[in-house]
């Protein structure tokens, strides 16, 4: 299965029925990649839809496996979190995606923004350090070249540590971003409270169709976030309809297919010039 290709890696997890021998063995597998950095990030731009400009970038973990070949989260990220792999995993993924974001930064000579993904269970654990705990104490002035993804059910589950852990990312510097917002419920307080500094709007609230409601959805979840000061990425865009009504609809941030997939890192270097 080496080299293998898109359709290739999903026929792949699909086929997979996780015996427990299959399962052991992968686990064994994930202690050897990180210590044999079989991991990677893929950076998928993300453009700023009034001036056409890429300023961020999301960081998107693959796994390259001896023999599978590149793996998706979804082949592993699960399995991760229920071995308590997660914690070091991200650790590196942090480290990594703030190094690449200082490094643009310097070279564009403005500043770029790598977002990275979080587990929920480094809000709701009280474990030890957090990634950008161990990173801010290690840099001098702050980490603002980093947003922190979180999932917008993660705000809802009320979990004690989640505001001391908010609080102590962003006065490490960093920005928040709710990820796959629309799909949970979080409420208009929690986004203040919480002090959000980007929605990431679920991409079903891009679908047309004659009984469509999403785009009204959409357009009203754009207004509100502007009105409470925070800024909207629209993320899964496939089409220029998709593009051209969320740019008339003032929408600050697109991601998805249309404007690129996400590469490796050298390959990411293009889009920031
Ligand atoms: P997500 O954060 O919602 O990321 C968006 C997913 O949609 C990515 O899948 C991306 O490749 C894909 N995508 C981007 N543009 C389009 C598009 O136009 N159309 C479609 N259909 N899909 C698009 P990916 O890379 O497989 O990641 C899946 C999920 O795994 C992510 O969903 C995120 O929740 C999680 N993940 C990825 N990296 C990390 C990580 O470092 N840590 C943690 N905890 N989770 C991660
Ligand atoms: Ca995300
Ligand atoms: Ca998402």
């Amino acid at each position: 299965a080496k080299g293998t290709g898109r359709n290739q890696l999903c026929f792949f997890s699909e086929v997979r029925e996780q015996s427990p021998s299959e399962r052991q063995q992968l686990i064994g597998d994930l202690r050897q990649a990180l210590i044999h950095q079989q991991f990677r990030l893929y950076y998928q731009p993300i453009f700023e839809l009034a001036t056409g400009r890429v300023t961020k970038a999301e960081a998107l973990l693959r796994w390259e496996h001896p023999q599978r070949g590149l793996l998706l989260p979804k082949e592993f990220l699960k399995l991760a979190e229920e071995t308590g792999l997660i914690d070091e995993l991200e650790d590196w993924v942090f480290a990594e995606a703030s190094a690449q974001a200082d490094q643009w930064s310097l070279d564009t000579g403005r500043s770029v923004q790598v977002s990275v993904n979080t587990s929920p269970l480094q809000f709701i654990h009280d474990t030890r350090k957090k990634p950008w705990e161990i990173h801010t104490n290690r840099r001098k002035e702050g980490a603002s070249n980093v947003v922190v993804e979180l999932a917008e059910n993660t705000l809802v589950n009320g979990s004690p540590y989640l505001q001391e852990r908010l609080k102590s990312l962003q006065d490490a510097g960093l920005e928040l971003a709710l990820d796959d917002f629309g799909t949970g419920c979080s409420s208009l307080t929690s986004l203040k409270r919480f002090n959000i500094n980007y929605l990431k709007v679920a991409p079903a609230f891009l679908q047309t169709g004659a009984r469509s409601t999403e785009r009204e959805i959409f357009e009203t979840i754009i207004m509100m976030a502007h009105r409470l000061g925070l800024k909207v990425m629209a993320e899964g865009v496939e089409t220029a309809e998709q593009r051209d009504w969320l740019k008339e609809k003032k929408c600050d941030f697109a991601q998805g297919y249309l404007f690129a997939r996400p590469l490796p890192v050298q390959e990411l270097e293009r889009f920031l010039h």
